[in-house]
């Protein structure tokens, strides 16, 4: 898998464009931003890293979360993703594009991934906090008779998973009324980096699973390659969107301060290298100098090991980690 196939280079640079001027317009005002403590581990001390679009990056000397402090209220950042132009460009210019290819490349082998590794679930209640499209959930209907149901605050969104059939409940996790004690399994992708308050996050999800039930999610890591070796110059460092780097020893401390079992914790990305070459190749963006080499003369195989030795030894940035009630 290359980057280029699920999110194309200037499609990507549109969307960080309007990410900056939203993060401009919506958030100028920082009296309404709030001090956190570590979102991890719950240490208040924290370090200085870098500004970003008028955002403040810190990270924690315990467990080495990155993450915005301080950081915009809760409804404020609500409001953003409710509508603001990035938003709006993301669902519509950057995502429904791509969304086939993404279907064949991360959503079914992903609703793979859960049918040989819970096996026991094929009758179970299924929930996807922050649904989308709906696409994980349709690749599992495809697998397994469960009850299958999409938790998914964006109305356009419950909209299009409502018309592929698929039982909706329109709110964020946060305002979802009854249901505790009720998933098998829980599922969110793609959402930890930008959630407020990750502990009422998590603690919400482990009332919501039954005993013996899964939680499975997938976020980006704080010391994944690529996040390393561009840092404050990397896409994926993008506020308002984007305000919590766990890494896998501090998003295995906040599951177990909430009561989680953890039964895996894995980097099983595939770009990292592929956006370093890209940020290398197509942006100038100067490192040093053996990652310029390695650009210039590994061939497809040597670049092919290099990326499955990140992912084999959890050094990705993209993190996946199952744990169970
Ligand atoms: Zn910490």
């Amino acid at each position: 898998m290359r980057e280029e196939d699920i999110r194309k280079r200037d499609v990507f640079n549109r969307y960080l464009d309007l990410s900056r001027k939203d993060a401009e317009n919506f958030f100028a005002n920082h009296n309404r931003f709030i001090d956190i403590q570590c979102p991890a581990c719950n240490s208040g001390n924290y370090q200085y890293e870098f500004d970003k679009y008028g955002f403040t990056y810190v990270s924690c000397p315990v467990c080495h979360t990155l993450f915005v402090n301080p950081r915009p209220a809760f409804d404020d950042l609500i409001r953003f993703y409710a509508d603001s132009p990035s938003t709006h460009y993301w669902v519509e210019e950057f995502f429904k594009p791509v969304a086939e290819v993404r279907r064949e490349k991360i959503f079914r082998p992903r609703a793979e991934y859960v049918t040989e590794v819970l096996p026991n679930l094929n009758n179970g209640v299924i929930g996807d906090i922050g649904a989308g499209f709906g696409i994980f959930l349709e690749e599992i209907r495809r697998l397994w008779p469960s009850r299958l149901i999409a938790i998914e605050p964006s109305i356009d969104q419950a909209e299009i998973c409502l018309g592929k059939g698929i039982e909706v409940q329109c709110c964020a996790l946060e305002e979802l009324q009854g249901f505790e004690n009720e998933f098998d399994l829980l599922t969110c992708f793609e959402l930890f980096e930008h959630l407020h308050t990750p502990v009422d996050f998590v603690q919400r999800v482990f009332k919501l699973l039954k005993p013996g039930g899964h939680f499975l999610m997938t976020t980006l890591n704080g010391q994944g390659f690529d996040i390393q070796l561009l840092w404050d110059k990397s896409k994926s460092i993008s506020p308002p969107q984007h305000i919590n780097f766990f890494n896998t020893t501090s998003i295995t401390l906040l599951l177990q301060r909430c009561g989680f079992q953890i039964v895996d914790v894995s980097t099983p990305g595939k770009l990292d290298w592929d956006i370093v070459e890209g940020m290398i190749k197509n942006e100038e963006t100067s490192l040093e100098r053996f990652w310029h080499l390695l650009s210039r003369q590994g061939n497809e195989l040597c670049k092919n090991e290099f990326q499955d030795w990140i992912a084999r030894n959890k050094f990705s940035s993209h993190m996946r980690v199952l744990a169970r009630k």
